[in-house]
């Protein structure tokens, strides 16, 4: 049986990819210091014979006992409004969460993937994204914090592989959206449906026009899956080529939820890329994968989780999972 370890396991994407280990058999440790995560993520999983959860900051020493397969480390935040709320502690995440991870993942001579990001590319002038573009980023730009993290960790992720003969994979994930994103995370998605759903204007920025490549989270995580299993250091794209502007994502989601919201305009905050779409020949080729899932069909399947949350939280029921964390942690040890 696989044993892995997933930092970050709490979040959004991280949650998704717990329960898909878990049902491909491994046993799966969860470490997340809950800093944009949340225990409601995972809650299900709790009493699950293969799920361990602990609670621990990955800018910390990490220690696991017994042996490791793979190590995930997708640990950071990854909101614009998370990462600007916390800027040090993203460059840390992204630094020594990183080094950390990689120091264990060589230790137990395990498989290491790093959780990268399209904003490597920055603000792009090269449209779509191949991995071979060096990217556009502004170092001391607001966004620096997230973009020159992410780099540096690829770059030490590229140096435990080349120094230590650690078996590494990066992915270069584009923006993804499902059930369990944060309803005030901030990003455009999340942001736009709870709008919508509350009849409250859409806060479009800039005029709309900049775009973006919505991928669903079954798609990423499948990505993410067969990457895991390719012997192949490079980083890879995964994404949805499918683009479109902010401004038409705004009007299909006031659509879907039959809301009558009107869109609002607010700047556009500094940094915040014009273009963005991925290359995904290489994925294609390694890994016989593209998304599967259309915009259309992905906003559906997401539309009721979002409706279910902002039920619960009018009627004063969002709590936090703490009841199970107690046990779950003893098990961890
Ligand atoms: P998220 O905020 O939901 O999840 C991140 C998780 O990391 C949270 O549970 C958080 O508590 C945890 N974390 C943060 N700092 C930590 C620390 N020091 N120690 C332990 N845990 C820590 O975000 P997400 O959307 O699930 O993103 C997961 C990963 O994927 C991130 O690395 C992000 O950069 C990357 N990514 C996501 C997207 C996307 O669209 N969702 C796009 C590109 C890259
Ligand atoms: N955006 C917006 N209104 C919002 C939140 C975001 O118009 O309420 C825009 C944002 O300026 C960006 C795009 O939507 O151009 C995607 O933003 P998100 O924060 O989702 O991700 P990222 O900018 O990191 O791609």
């Amino acid at each position: 049986m696989a044993r892995t370890l997933v930092t970050g396991g709490a979040g959004f994407v991280g949650s998704h990819l717990c329960d898909r280990l878990l049902a491909e058999g491994h046993e799966v440790i969860c470490l997340d210091n809950l800093l944009t995560g949340t225990l409601d993520n995972i809650e299900h999983l709790f009493g699950h014979e293969r799920f361990r959860f602990a609670r621990h900051d990955v800018t910390n020493y990490i220690w696991v006992p017994g042996p490791l397969d793979y190590v995930v480390h997708l640990a950071s935040p990854a909101s614009p409004r998370d990462y600007l709320e916390h800027p040090i502690h993203t460059l840390k995440v992204g630094a020594l969460g990183t080094h950390n991870a990689l120091g264990l993942a060589k230790a137990k001579g395990a498989v290491f993937l790093l959780a990268s990001t399209s904003e490597v590319y920055g603000d792009p002038q090269i449209h779509p994204q191949p991995e071979s573009y060096c990217g556009n980023v502004d170092p001391i730009g607001l966004r620096g914090v997230y973009d020159e993290a992410k780099r540096f960790a690829e770059a030490m992720t590229m140096a435990y592989h080349r120094s230590h003969g650690v078996r590494t994979r990066i992915a270069r994930i584009f923006n993804t959206y499902g059930p369990r994103m944060r309803l005030e995370d901030g990003r455009a998605l999340p942001q736009f449906f709870v709008q919508a759903l509350r009849g409250e204007p859409v806060t479009v920025y800039g005029d709309g026009s900049q775009t973006r490549s919505f991928t669903y989270v079954d798609d990423l995580i499948e990505g993410l899956w067969r990457l895991l299993h390719a012997e192949y250091a490079e980083p890879v794209n995964l994404g949805n080529p499918e683009e479109v502007s902010i401004l038409q994502l705004a009007r299909e989601i006031i659509a879907l939820c039959g809301s009558r919201s009107e869109i609002t305009f607010a700047p556009l905050p500094a940094g915040d890329p014009k273009v963005r779409r991925p290359e995904i020949a290489r994925a294609e080729r390694l890994l016989g994968w593209r998304p599967q899932v259309a915009r259309r069909q992905g906003l559906e399947r997401t539309l009721p989780y979002f409706r279910s949350r902002l039920a619960r939280q009018a009627a004063g029921s969002a709590r936090p999972a703490q009841r199970g964390v107690r046990a779950a942690e003893d098990g961890a040890r």
